[in-house]
C-alpha cells in the first residue's frame, strides 16, 4: 500500500475569465510542477456534491473523504469549534459566527465587516451573557470568524441560521426547524433555543453598535463589526475516524479552523506548521515540508490550502492565479517521493466572476500510479484525463484502489 497525500486547494476550479484571455486562473497560471505531475499521472474531473444550492466547503470535504454528509454532517458550528480546540459537550450547541456589518434596518452591508481581524475587544464585551439559564460563550477564530457556544438544559441545534448569506438582505430571525419527525419535546427545545438566541443576538447588536472600537472604526471610515451573523448550529456526535473507516493513520495540515476541525472530528492528528494561516501569505513551503516529514508516521496526509477560495470570493482572479503559481513554486518537498500517491484537487470550484462557490467540475490529478497523456493541470486538460468524471463521494474509493495497486 502506497502512502497517500491528499492536497485540497480550496475553490481551485473556475470559469474562463475574459481578462485572462478566456483562461481560468489555473490555466493562466504558470505551473510547471503541477503540469508535470498531471502529465506523469492520471487526471479527471470531480463532480461536486451539491448540498443546498451550491457546494459548501464542510459538506464537500466530508464527501471527498467518503463520508456521506446526509448521514455524518454535524452542522458547521461543531467543525469550527473543533478547529479552535473546543470539544463540545452534552448540552452544548455550537454555531459559526461572522462579525458582520448591518445598517439601521438590520440589512447586511458586509458579511465580514471589512474582513476585520481585531475582534478580541468586541468578544470580551459579549462574555458573561446568560438568558433564561442559557450561557452564551463567544470564542475568537481566524479573522472575522468566531464560534458561539450555547450551554444549558433544554437547548437544541434544530434551529435556522441568522446569516442571510447575502449582502443587501435583512438578518434572519432564528426559527425552530424540524428534521424528519419531531416529538413535542424536540419542538419545544427548538422553540426555546430560537427564542433565547434571538434575544442574545439583539443584545449583542446593541453592545456592538455602541462599542468604542466600532465608533473608532467608523471615524476611520471602516465598517463597524456590529452584528453576529450566525449559522450552522450543531452539536457533537461521534463520527467514525479515518482509522476506523479505512485503517489508515491520518494527519491534517491546515491553517483554517474549519479544516482543522473536520480533520479532528475524523480522528486525524493535527500537525502544526508555523506561519500556516489560511491566507495568501501562508507558509506554503512549511506545509509541503510538513507533509514530507509526516510520511514517516502517517499513511494518509490531508493538506488544505485555503487562499484560492477567498481570493476568488473577492473577485480577485489575478490574485488567485498568482497564488496558484506560488503553490507550484513551493511544492518541491513532495516531489521525487517513492511509494506515494499524490492527489491534488479541490473541495469545489469558486468562480471569480460570480464571487462565490459554483458548480463547475473540479480538476483532479493523481500521481503515483499510471499515466494518461494529459499535458497540463487545468479544467480543460483534465476533462480529457483517464479518470473521467468522478462522483465526489466515490473519490476516496478510487484513491484507495490506486494506492493499493
Ligand atoms: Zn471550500
Amino acid at each position: 500500500m502506497k502512502k497517500i497525500i491528499l492536497i485540497i486547494i480550496d475553490g481551485l476550479g473556475d470559469k474562463p475569465i475574459p481578462q485572462l484571455e478566456n483562461k481560468t486562473p489555473l490555466e493562466a497560471a504558470k505551473t510547471p510542477n503541477l503540469d508535470r505531475l498531471a502529465a506523469e499521472g492520471v487526471a479527471g474531473l470531480v463532480l461536486p456534491l451539491k448540498f443546498g444550492d451550491f457546494p459548501h466547503s464542510d459538506t464537500a470535504h466530508l464527501a471527498l473523504f467518503g463520508y456521506d454528509p446526509k448521514i455524518y454532517y454535524l452542522g458547521r458550528g461543531p467543525y469550527e469549534a473543533a478547529g479552535i480546540g473546543i470539544n463540545l459537550k452534552k448540552n452544548e450547541v455550537a454555531l459559526r459566527v461572522n462579525f458582520g456589518t448591518v445598517d439601521e434596518n438590520l440589512k447586511v452591508i458586509d458579511r465580514r465587516a471589512g474582513r476585520i481581524s481585531q475582534t478580541e475587544p468586541l468578544i470580551k464585551s459579549l462574555q458573561k451573557i446568560k438568558i433564561k439559564k442559557v450561557k452564551f460563550i463567544l470564542r475568537k477564530s481566524y479573522g472575522h470568524r468566531a464560534v458561539l457556544i450555547l450551554k444549558g438544559e433544554n437547548i437544541s441545534s434544530a434551529i435556522t441560521d441568522g446569516d442571510p448569506g447575502k449582502v443587501g438582505e435583512k438578518v434572519k430571525k432564528i426559527l425552530p426547524v424540524c428534521f424528519g419527525r419531531c416529538g413535542a419535546q424536540a419542538i419545544e427545545k427548538g422553540k426555546f433555543t430560537a427564542k433565547v438566541l434571538n434575544e442574545y443576538l439583539e443584545k449583542a447588536h446593541q453592545i456592538l453598535e455602541n462599542h468604542s472600537l466600532n465608533r473608532k472604526r467608523k471615524k476611520r471610515g471602516l465598517l463597524p463589526a456590529n452584528y453576529l451573523l450566525v449559522r450552522g448550529a450543531g452539536s457533537f456526535r461521534k463520527t467514525p475516524s479515518i482509522k476506523e473507516k479505512y485503517g489508515l493513520r491520518a494527519c491534517c495540515i491546515a491553517g483554517g479552523a474549519l479544516y482543522k476541525g473536520i480533520g479532528k472530528i475524523l480522528g486525524m492528528k493535527l500537525i502544526k506548521v508555523k506561519g500556516a494561516n489560511g491566507l495568501p501569505t501562508t507558509n506554503l513551503f512549511g506545509k509541503f515540508q510538513a507533509i514530507r516529514k509526516s510520511l514517516k508516521k502517517y499513511d494518509f496526509i490531508f493538506c488544505h490550502i485555503k487562499a484560492t477560495d477567498n481570493l476568488a470570493e473577492d473577485g480577485n482572479f489575478l490574485g488567485k492565479k498568482e497564488f496558484i503559481e506560488k503553490i507550484d513554486k513551493n511544492i518541491n518537498p513532495i516531489l521525487g517521493l517513492k511509494n506515494t500517491l499524490i492527489v491534488i484537487t479541490a473541495d469545489h470550484s469558486t468562480c471569480s466572476t460570480l464571487k462565490r462557490h459554483c458548480l463547475e467540475p473540479i480538476p483532479i490529478l493523481i500521481f503515483g500510479n499510471g499515466r494518461n497523456g494529459v499535458q497540463s493541470f487545468s479544467e480543460r486538460a483534465c476533462k480529457k484525463g483517464k479518470l473521467g468524471e468522478i462522483n465526489q463521494l466515490k473519490l476516496m474509493s478510487i484513491i484507495l484502489k490506486l494506492a493499493s495497486a
